[in-house]
């Protein structure tokens, strides 16, 4: 993978992991830093300019490696929280939250994976009931895992756990980690889908929808049972045709091996909405949701029947009790 810098922090100048992700990398200068945070936090960066030309940060993450996921944000479990090996993303969508939240595109790993597993279970030490870790919130799980082998790292450990539940949300087809290992009832591989259009206009760098069901169907011939994620369903056709696409997919996939679908709608903190226009003046999707925004009659009052709507076509599919609004 070619990229414009490597940064690294000083401390783990030697370690194996590190060194190993290194290899893997072309760059024009290596840059030794005391923390990612000097090169990623500061605020005069463009995230649209650095977007063209990507860096990489290898770091360690001291603080706060598994958080609380939001209220809704859940697959049917009452406890989830949420965990991001790397800060940021190869793909390029338009509806991403990460260029409203980060000030810079460089993408961060961060090499100590033990730690991340050591604080997860230690969460599980202190329940008795499951407990769902969300994985690739503030990236794509596995788009970049050829470089990380984080999953590689992961799933082996996780899969020993007993009282806890691993979705992986991802949109690339790179499913070499997962057939590496037996399929298992608490790990989630989960496929975001989209309409082929929206795909193209707004998920930019993303595999296509026919990959991503090709991927989701070698999966489920495995044996994994697979999430589906419709977050956010970006639908601009008329609302009948919205049946025959979702009978395309769940004709096109296995019934009986979908673990749950979930369904949402753009939603974004203002502050992020307000940075992303800043950043995209001409992007007429960003600048469409931050009028919906802004208006005194917010949408939000129409979004839940819509998701309802939404909900009852997939439930002709797939039952009720495995469809979730987030
Ligand atoms: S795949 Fe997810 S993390 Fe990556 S750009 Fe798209 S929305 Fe952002």
């Amino acid at each position: 993978m070619k990229i414009k810098n490597l940064y690294i922090e000083e401390e783990i100048l030697n370690n194996k992991r590190a060194l190993k992700i290194e290899k893997k990398l072309k760059y024009e200068n290596k840059i030794i830093c005391k923390s990612y945070k000097e090169i990623f936090n500061p605020k005069n960066q463009n995230f649209r300019i650095q977007k063209n030309e990507t860096s990489i940060i290898l770091a360690t993450k001291k603080k706060n490696l598994i958080l609380k996921a939001p209220k809704k944000f859940s697959i049917g479990l009452r406890e989830n929280y949420y965990f991001s090996h790397m800060l940021n993303c190869i793909y390029d969508c338009n509806y991403c939250f990460l260029q409203g939240m980060f000030n810079s595109a460089h993408y961060v790993i961060f090499v100590n994976y033990e730690d991340f597993f050591l604080n997860i279970k230690d969460i599980l030490n202190h329940k008795s009931r499951n407990i769902c870790f969300f994985s690739g919130y503030d990236c794509d799980s596995l788009a970049l895992e050829d470089i990380t082998g984080f999953m590689d790292f992961f799933l082996n450990k996780f899969i020993e756990l007993k009282n806890g539940i691993l979705e992986i949300r991802s949109k690339s087809t790179n499913i070499k980690s997962i057939k590496k290992i037996n399929p298992s009832s608490n790990i989630i591989p989960a496929f975001s889908l989209n309409p082929e259009y929206s795909i193209k206009s707004h998920e930019h760098n993303t595999p296509k929808l026919i990959n991503r069901l090709n991927a989701i169907r070698e999966l489920q011939n495995l044996g994994w049972n697979i999430g589906i994620r419709f977050d956010p369903f970006i639908w601009y056709g008329d609302l009948c045709d919205m049946s025959l696409f979702f009978r395309e997919i769940f004709s096109s996939v296995k019934k009986n091996k979908v673990h749950s679908v979930t369904i949402g709608n753009f939603r974004m903190a203002n502050n992020y909405l307000k940075r992303m226009v800043k950043i995209n003046p001409t992007n007429p999707y960003i600048l469409e949701k931050y009028i919906s925004e802004i208006l005194p009659n917010r949408i939000e009052n129409s979004i839940k029947p819509k998701m309802d709507k939404i909900k009852e076509k997939i439930s002709k599919f797939v039952d009720e009790s495995k469809i979730f609004v987030n």
